[in-house]
């Protein structure tokens, strides 16, 4: 008998488990929308180009494989808030801005939450309803509670602006309120410029701390800075803010874990400080960040060519994306007769679509249709191609009835 016998069988993760029961699946039709990796028209994994250059670079210089300093590369922890923030932020010359190299954008969010449990006790964390699955977690282990506001109205398939106004100026004063800088995850529903300016002006009239999670920089829109505009649009007013980045889909660097967490400071002497207290917590969790993905994204931002280069296959990719979106949205309206409205699905934005389909629904996705998704309805696109579009209709319109 085992010491361990205690120890539980924990159940799968709702995302990653799905492609454990994918590659289960013998069946020829069978389709994997369930992780949010992008996929070429042949469902294959793709490396982009700007990253085979770079890792060429890389090398030809026979570069050496010390330890990385606690907070990460330099060259990378400076080019990831430019890209960020715009090179030309007055807050990133006034050093105001603390960027710790994280293990992409989930490592990154753990920093921030450890930070928050430690020099904000008692604080919540708003996160939307619903969120990315891992967000809960997150938080969870990191012992800070969280709750959550309004964000998604099944009624109109959009953003509940309502809701969400509300539920933030009903929380604590002080509250951490974690926003999708673009291409919200799961539902594709991002708020309007408009909206961003009136949720800015209930988080200072608050007084709470806004919190990014951008893991879709460039791959809502195809523009960098176009996505980015959220995050900006709170900087201009000069609130201090919080900011995880990720590079697993813009540059595809899913395995690499390469991502930053950056805090916008009043000061550039608080700034020192909680950069100081960030390294602190790295530290006794994993000592320093790996080098690899560091290197290849300070080579590809940092390098003027490499740079255009990455724009026009980040261009590629959230082109095909909304080309399988376009489709989509074509094979279910030409094949549905109920007279059901799927306009829904050309206004989401990014990698995914919130289709709608309830638990039961899903199930018979996977069950009957061999398609994997997870169990809130999400489909990632990104895993869809244009020759798999009309079968994938099929399945959702005989779910769906
Ligand atoms: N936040 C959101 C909203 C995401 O969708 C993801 C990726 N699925 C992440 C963070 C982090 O992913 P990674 O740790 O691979 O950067």
């Amino acid at each position: 008998v085992s010491r361990f016998e205690g120890v539980t069988m924990a159940p799968p993760d709702p995302i990653l488990g799905v492609s454990e029961a994918f590659k289960a699946d013998t069946n020829d039709m069978k389709l994997n929308l369930g992780v949010g990796a992008y996929r070429t028209e042949e469902l294959q994994p793709y490396v982009l180009n700007v990253v085979k250059k770079a890792e060429n670079r890389m090398l030809e210089r026979r570069e050496n494989k010390e330890y990385l300093p606690i907070e990460g590369l330099a060259a990378f922890n400076k080019v990831t808030a430019e890209l960020l923030f715009g090179a030309d932020n007055p807050i990133i010359q006034q050093g105001r801005v603390a960027t710790v190299q994280g293990l992409s954008g989930t490592g990154s969010l753990r920093l921030a939450a450890v930070f928050i449990e430690r020099y904000f006790p008692g604080a919540k964390v708003l996160i939307s309803s619903p969120t990315w699955g891992n967000h809960k977690n997150i938080f969870n282990d990191s012992r800070v509670p969280w709750s959550e506001y309004r964000y998604y109205d099944p009624k109109t398939v959009g953003l509940d602006f309502d809701g969400l106004i509300s539920d933030i100026k009903a929380a604590p004063e002080g509250s951490f309120v974690l926003l999708h800088g673009c291409a919200h995850n799961p539902t594709g529903i991002d708020p309007t410029p408009e909206q961003w300016e009136k949720i800015a002006d209930i988080i200072q009239e608050r007084n709470h701390i806004p919190f990014f999670d951008v893991a879709y920089q460039g791959f809502a829109s195809g523009s960098l800075d176009a996505d980015a505009s959220s995050v900006r649009l709170f900087a201009a007013r000069g609130l201090e803010i919080l900011v995880a980045q990720s590079y697993s889909k813009n540059l595809g660097l899913y395995a690499e874990r390469i991502g930053a967490i950056n805090v916008v400071c009043s000061t550039s002497d608080a700034a020192a400080r909680v950069k100081s207290q960030l390294k602190r917590i790295a530290r006794p969790m994993y000592s320093n960040p790996p080098i690899h993905g560091a290197r290849i994204v300070a080579n590809v931002v940092g390098d003027p060519a490499l740079f255009n280069e990455w724009k026009e296959e980040m261009e590629l990719m959230a082109g095909r994306i909304k080309n399988v979106r376009q489709k989509l949205f074509d094979s279910l309206s030409a094949k549905d007769k109920s007279g059901k409205d799927w306009s829904f699905i050309l206004k989401q934005i990014g990698m995914f679509s919130f289709t709608g389909l309830n638990k039961t629904q899903t199930d018979n996705m996977t069950d009957k249709w061999h398609v994997y998704m997870t169990k809130d309805g999400r489909i990632s696109l990104a895993g869809l191609s244009l020759a798999k579009c009309e079968y994938l209709a099929d399945a959702i319109i005989d779910s769906f009835h």
